[in-house]
């Protein structure tokens, strides 16, 4: 049996375990009256604002678009170089051209990825953006940010695809 100070609750109903204090499950259950109460919507379990959403939407799809014109770049990049051959002047011309283009992106996605953390509201949104500009450390920073702004859309119910929240 569960004493009253347990730390959680597990519903009667679904047997999820609801933190201490949940007035109602994710099944509907309503724990103070014992009463199954119809959810709102399939899958939204926190209403959306309008705003929220918004900045949301913006800053993870310009994330997403960020990564993939990098992505192009880089491999332009690498084409450019095989075209030019060995001519010393032309491949510093090339290398410092896109050394350039990229380092722009790599900016401009970093300011991206601290707007979408602030807006998710994890901690640490300056982290994220360093952590953006690091090779190596940048893929696990925006997957884990990908991750966040993925299941913050599950819970209000928007769907996301390949190129970010379908709004
Ligand atoms: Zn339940």
């Amino acid at each position: 049996m569960m004493s009253s100070d347990a730390p959680s609750t597990t519903c009667p109903k679904c047997k999820l375990i609801n933190p201490r204090g949940t007035q109602r499950c994710d099944c509907g259950y309503d724990f103070s009256t014992g009463t199954v109460v119809a959810r709102p919507r399939a899958e939204a379990k926190y209403p959306v604002d309008a705003d929220e959403l918004e900045r949301v939407a913006f800053s993870f799809k310009a994330v997403i678009g960020l990564v993939g014109v990098q992505a192009i770049v880089a491999i332009a990049r690498a084409l450019s170089l095989s075209a030019v051959g060995q001519a010393r002047g032309d491949r510093e011309i090339v290398t410092t051209v896109f050394a350039l283009v990229l380092i722009a992106l790599g900016v401009a996605a970093a300011i991206q990825a601290k707007r979408l953390a602030d807006a998710l509201q994890v901690g640490n949104p300056l982290g994220y953006a360093f952590a953006t500009l690091v090779p190596g450390v940048s893929i696990i920073a925006l997957l884990s940010l990908s991750s966040r702004a993925t299941e913050w859309c599950r819970l209000r119910g928007i769907a996301v695809g390949l190129l970010g929240p379908k709004v």
